[in-house]
C-alpha cells in the first residue's frame, strides 16, 4: 500500500455530463477517469480517485458545469494500492 493525499475534493453532476471527457487531461494530477457506466443521457462520467489538490481546472473547463470544488482545512491521507 501507498499513501496519497488529497488537498480537496469534488462533486460531480454526473447526470449533467456530455461526456466530452474535456476534464480528464485538464486535471493536473491526474485523478480524474471516465466510469464504465452510463448516465441516464448515456455517456460515461467522470470519477474521482484519490489525489485532487483542489485546483479547480476541472470546474473552469467542464462545458456543462458538472464540477463543485473544495478545500480540506487539512490534507487528508489516503491508502492506495501500489
Ligand atoms: S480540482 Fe483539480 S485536482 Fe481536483 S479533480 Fe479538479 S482538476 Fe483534478
Ligand atoms: S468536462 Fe464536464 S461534460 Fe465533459 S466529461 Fe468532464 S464532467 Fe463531463
Amino acid at each position: 500500500m501507498r499513501a496519497i493525499e488529497s488537498r480537496g475534493t469534488v462533486t460531480i453532476a454526473k447526470q449533467l455530463c456530455k461526456g466530452c471527457e474535456l476534464c480528464i487531461p485538464a486535471c493536473p494530477p491526474r485523478v480524474l477517469e471516465m466510469s464504465e457506466a452510463h448516465n441516464e443521457q448515456g455517456f460515461p462520467y467522470p470519477e474521482l480517485r484519490p489525489g485532487c489538490t483542489g485546483c479547480g481546472a476541472c470546474l473552469l473547463v467542464c462545458p456543462d458545469f458538472c464540477f463543485e470544488v473544495f478545500l480540506y482545512r487539512e490534507p487528508v491521507a489516503h491508502e492506495v494500492a501500489p
